[in-house]
């Protein structure tokens, strides 16, 4: 079989690679091109060694909860290579008016779970605090597709959200909560609600049967990452595929329906398939795909993007007054800063600074502030560095500034979400030798990617998913 992967991020790779290894299992022939546009493979996730530290333009770690990337490491025989967060520092902050406030013990994104430490929280006001409460009476919703911002207010109030729910979904889908479908990036809550009526009932209840993953002596910790960061995986998965099957500075200009299966064409040619699995970015997989199915390229591109933008500094350590025992932090929208988020990578992942430096990380732009993104590197740093410093009390400049953009990268879950992938779902059913995957689907971290592009190659090869 001929099989054309459109896209060398992490979910083009994934699929090639289960292609390979799908194709070597069952002892068939396979000629795998994977076509990449820019001069590297990898996407968002990209690493740099430089001066000791180890700065992570994109994502810094993977959700070990979702089993897919785990069992990817597991398969490739690299998970000596992983390193856990260091949980004795699983403490994250809120930034709310003028300082930072530790997120309560037991809060779980949306919800306490844990009495004491709420009720003594220096984050939420009595008002707010007794409005999230009534979230233990109030009667069920009517369970359709609604948004996140309206299910936190509706269940636990205006203070929750704007403190808590905003700010931690901003730093994981720099979406307007407002916009975010619940059904497709938090379904545990809808269920929740479902079942336990309670939010704050069904948590507590949920975490007295199952502590929660990562705080009960597993092997791995909530997030982990690679020890010489998470482009250590495009690596090993590049070296992985056949020699000369993945193809950098290879933009895909369009793909049409052709006699026998599917032409690709490329700015060096084109490219004959019989199965094309497109795993770039939805809005660009519309371009391509406009003159085979006008109304698949037009539900493509109703799937919106953000922008988001990281700026890394590191610090001698004596310049850094703050004791830096947790995470990082988070600030609500509310609070009218740049930062959307901030982490103290050096203490959340061993091996990131060198001795005496420590190595910060703001998260900046999203849904909600899209302009910043205008601005020049030094504006970021500046806008960064009086952010994180007003937070931390540092005056001292940084040794080490990096800035990485990541224009139109995520991939917004809005209200009707689902309903539009499954409407693309039918119609690509449509399409034999068509496939589809990324996070612009159904998961939008690395693990989702990872089963997305996985089980894309083995509808390819005609395997069941696993
Ligand atoms: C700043 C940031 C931080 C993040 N942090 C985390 C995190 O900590 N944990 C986590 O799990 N997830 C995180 N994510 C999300 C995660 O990075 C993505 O879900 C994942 O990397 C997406 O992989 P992908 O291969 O689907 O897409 P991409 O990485 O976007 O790759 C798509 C590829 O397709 C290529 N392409 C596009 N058009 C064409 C064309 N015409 N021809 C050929 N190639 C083309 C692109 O050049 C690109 O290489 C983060 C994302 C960002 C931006």
């Amino acid at each position: 079989m001929k099989l054309v992967v459109v896209g060398g991020g992490i979910t083009g790779l994934a699929a090639a690679h289960r292609a390979v290894e799908v194709a070597r299992e069952r002892g068939a022939p396979l000629e795998l091109t994977l076509l990449e546009a820019r001069d590297r493979l990898g996407g968002t996730i990209a690493s740099e060694r430089t001066d000791g530290f180890l700065v992570e333009s994109g994502p810094d770690s993977f959700l070990s909860e979702k089993p897919w990337a785990l069992a990817l490491c597991r398969r490739l025989g690299v998970e000596d290579r992983l390193v856990r967060t260091d949980d004795r520092f699983r403490k994250v902050w809120v930034w709310h008016g003028g300082r930072l406030h530790p997120l309560p013990d037991g809060f779980q994104l949306l919800a306490p779970t844990r009495l004491g430490p709420f009720v003594t929280s220096s984050l939420f006001s009595w008002p707010g605090k007794a409005r999230m409460a009534l979230d233990l009476v109030l009667p069920r919703g009517a369970g359709d597709d609604e948004s996140l911002g309206g299910f936190v207010r509706r269940r636990l109030g205006a203070e929750a959200l704007e403190r808590v729910a905003q700010p931690l979904v901003a730093g994981i889908y720099t979406a307007d909560p407002d916009d975010l479908s619940l059904a497709a990036t938090m379904p545990r809550f809808l269920e929740l609600e479902r079942r336990e009526r309670s939010i704050i009932l069904g948590l507590w209840r949920a975490t007295r049967r199952a502590p929660q993953a990562g705080t009960s002596g597993a092997r791995f910790s909530l997030f982990v990452t690679f020890r010489n960061g998470m482009e250590e995986l495009i690596g090993i998965l590049a070296e992985r595929l056949p020699a000369g099957s993945a193809l950098i500075k290879r933009r895909v200009t369009g793909i049409e329906r052709h006699a026998t299966g599917w032409r690709v064409g490329t700015d060096a040619g084109p490219v004959d398939a019989d199965h094309v699995i497109v795993a770039a970015e939805s809005h660009t997989a519309s371009r391509m795909l406009r003159y085979v199915d006008p109304a698949l390229a037009a539900l493509l591109g109703e799937i919106a993007y953000s922008s988001a933008a990281t700026v890394t500094l590191g610090y001698r350590r004596g310049d850094v007054p703050h004791p830096l025992d947790g995470f990082g932090f988070v600030v609500p929208r509310t609070e009218g800063r740049t930062l959307l988020a901030a982490t103290f990578s050096s203490v959340k992942y061993p091996g990131r600074a060198p001795d005496g430096h420590v190595l910060l990380r703001g998260f900046l732009g999203g849904m909600l502030d899209a302009g910043v993104l205008q601005e020049d590197d030094a504006a970021l740093v500046a806008r960064t560095r009086a952010d994180i410093g007003a937070a931390l009390g540092i005056e001292a400049a940084p040794v080490l500034t990096r800035v990485c953009r990541w224009p139109a990268s995520m991939p917004q879950y809005r209200v009707g979400h689902l309903a539009r992938v499954e409407t693309i779902e039918a119609r690509l059913a449509t399409l034999p030798g068509l496939d589809l995957a990324g996070g612009a689907y159904r998961g939008v971290g690395i693990a989702d990617c990872v089963h997305s592009g996985e089980a894309a190659a083995e509808r390819a090869l005609g395997a069941s998913q696993t």
